[in-house]
């Protein structure tokens, strides 16, 4: 079984060495090609120089690139991948994409007789680097996932079925909403609290053992935040997609939440004013400027 993988950026990376490490025959494209090189060089898998090549004698396809619409590009759009590919090919879409995108390219995959399942991931780049990342699978086609699953277990330790295709990406960007609320209200408590006189890194230890901690007032507020360092390896851009898509379903279920309204304008605002490329812990900057 040789799985060709897609996207081998700050998740991509550690993803795809996880399933070499597991004695999967790996093949890797990357729209930059000194990343493809240098990959191949230290980690040992097949450089693909086109995305045609990367499709050749492959049995699953791994996806991990930034959105749902480079998905249906590198897979259907012009000179897409999915015409090249073998009947009975399954794509693992890995990315952090919308859930409807998802069904609709489901849909178009199965008149081509390749399986779609969609497979994002939680636990950062350090989750993904230990193999450790929880991974939410959607999809029905049982003999796809089974295909998927040795890659899949190479790269996670919490492996969840969720319903048809598409609900992984509704699982995965809700939860992005929860953390990013969770960030946003501890940004404002952090910025309230050092206008009162609170010491910063007090009040991250208060917190952290208190029941206001979440995931990112343990790691990254206290390691990037108040250290000035913004590294978590997440992009402003990326965080802000994730935040708009499970605002946008909360619409289009017809379910009021009003907080994920808020917490979409929010990151949309720090993304115009720090630049998607920015680490979204820079998110926590530009509120501090706020008036
Ligand atoms: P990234 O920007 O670091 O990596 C994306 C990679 O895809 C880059 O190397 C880029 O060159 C490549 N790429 C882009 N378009 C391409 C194309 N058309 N063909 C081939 N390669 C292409 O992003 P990332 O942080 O690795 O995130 C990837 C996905 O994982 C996103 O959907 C993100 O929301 C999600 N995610 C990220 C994290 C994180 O902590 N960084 C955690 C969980 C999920």
């Amino acid at each position: 079984m040789t799985i060709g993988f897609i996207g081998i950026g700050n998740m991509g990376w550690p993803m795809a060495a996880n399933i070499s490490k597991a004695g999967l025959p790996l093949k890797v494209f990357d729209l930059n090609s000194d990343r493809v090189q240098a990959f191949a060089g230290e980690v040992g898998a097949t450089a693909a120089s086109s995305l045609s090549e990367v499709g050749v004698g492959v049995q699953v396809i791994v996806n991990m690139l930034p959105t749902g619409a480079d998905v249906r590009d590198v897979l259907v759009g012009e000179g897409g991948l999915a015409p090249h590919l073998a009947e009975g090919t399954v794509v693992v879409d890995m990315s952090s994409s919308e859930p409807v995108g998802t069904r609709d390219l489901g849909a178009e995959f199965e008149i081509l007789g390749l399986s779609l399942i969609d497979a994002p991931v939680s636990g950062g780049v350090p989750g993904a680097e230990a193999g450790t990342l929880t991974i939410m699978i959607g999809g029905e086609d049982e003999v796809a996932i089974e295909k998927a699953t040795p890659a899949l277990k190479a790269m996670g330790k919490n492996l969840f079925r969720t319903g048809p295709l598409g609900s992984g990406h509704a699982m995965k960007a809700l939860n992005n909403y929860v953390a990013a609320a969770g960030f946003t209200a501890a940004a404002e408590a952090m910025l309230v609290g050092e206008k009162f006189g609170l010491d910063p890194a007090k009040m991250i230890d208060i917190i952290n053992v208190s029941t206001g901690r979440n995931f990112n007032t343990e790691t990254p507020i206290k390691e990037h935040v108040l250290t000035e360092t913004y590294g978590t390896g997440f992009q402003l851009g990326l965080m802000t997609k994730d935040v708009r898509i499970a605002a946008d379903l909360a619409e289009e279920m017809g379910v009021n939440s009003p907080m994920s309204a808020l917490a979409r304008s929010l990151g949309a605002e720090a993304n115009d004013a720090e630049g998607e490329d920015q680490d979204f812990t820079y998110a926590f900057r530009h509120w501090a400027k706020r008036k």
